[in-house]
């Protein structure tokens, strides 16, 4: 199902590896027209070089900067005049017990994984409300729907994503917006290097023996995106076929 990508605006940040650079490579496939946001943007380039686009669908973005986070959104405006798919994918998991107060990991969870998600909305409403169009996926985790301990924080954050963009569906539904919120599993990318705890690191990494490749990811937000105008998929919950 291809006729609804091609030719779509969309923006993916967290491009520079796992499920945002699988996603970039299969909508570049299909014909979508990308703007790649990261921090990395010698990962960035080395993308646009393989996918054969110009230098200018690279924004180095941070999304806990606000700034840069409209600026993302005014460069790809600019580009391309339009925004048809804002997708928030940039995140991070550097998961630990509470108990060992890894502080800072906490706060770093909270302003990509959810600040980052919310400014991404900031940005990208004013423009999709003009056009009367425009669909915000959001991406949450199969930890959006469950705790487990060393989890916590992480957690936390995929649930405030799932409630957000339910929030966010609702109220936009006026001005023809489409909303998903996708519920990855284990799925084989760079997420869990962010861990510094080692008991935690050890146990994720069994846990992700079973991780499913990338490209699952990009399968389902295809999916969304080629979707009739009409239809608006709200949500997505994956995961390995054995995973728990
Ligand atoms: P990766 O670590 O491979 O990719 C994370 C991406 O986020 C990188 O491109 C990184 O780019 C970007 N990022 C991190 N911090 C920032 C920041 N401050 N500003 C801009 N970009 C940032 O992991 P995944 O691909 O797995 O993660 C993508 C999303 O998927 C995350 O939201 C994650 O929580 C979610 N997820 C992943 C699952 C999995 O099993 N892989 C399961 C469930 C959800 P850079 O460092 O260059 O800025």
């Amino acid at each position: 199902m291809t006729e609804n990508i091609k030719d779509k605006v969309v923006i993916i940040t967290g491009a520079s590896s796992g499920l945002g650079e699988a996603t970039a490579r299969m909508l570049a496939k299909k014909g979508a027209k990308l703007m790649l946001a990261a921090r990395r943007t010698d990962r960035l380039q080395a993308l646009a070089k393989e996918l054969e686009l110009n230098e200018s669908v690279i924004v180095p973005t941070d999304v806990t900067d606000r700034k840069q986070v409209e600026n993302l959104v005014a460069q790809t405006v600019k580009e391309y005049g339009r925004v048809d798919v804002l997708i928030n994918n940039a995140g991070l998991m550097p998961s630990s017990m509470l108990e060992n107060l890894h502080i800072d990991e906490w706060d770093r969870m909270i302003d990509v994984n959810i600040k980052g998600v919310l400014y991404g909305i900031a940005a990208v409403l004013p423009v999709m409300k003009a056009q009367k169009s425009g669909h915000i996926i959001n991406v949450s985790s199969v930890a959006g729907h469950k705790v487990g301990p060393g989890g916590t924080v992480y957690a936390a954050t995929k649930h405030a994503v799932r409630a957000l963009s339910e929030g966010l569906r609702q109220e936009i539904k006026p001005y023809n917006i489409r909303t998903t919120i996708i519920s990855p599993g284990a799925v084989a990318t760079e997420l869990i290097n962010t861990i510094t705890d080692t008991t935690i690191a050890a146990n994720m990494r069994k846990t992700y023996e079973q991780a499913i490749p990338a490209e699952s990811f990009a399968r389902v937000v295809a999916f969304a995106i080629s979707q009739p105008d009409e239809v608006d998929i709200n949500e997505v919950l994956f995961r390995p076929t054995s995973q728990a």
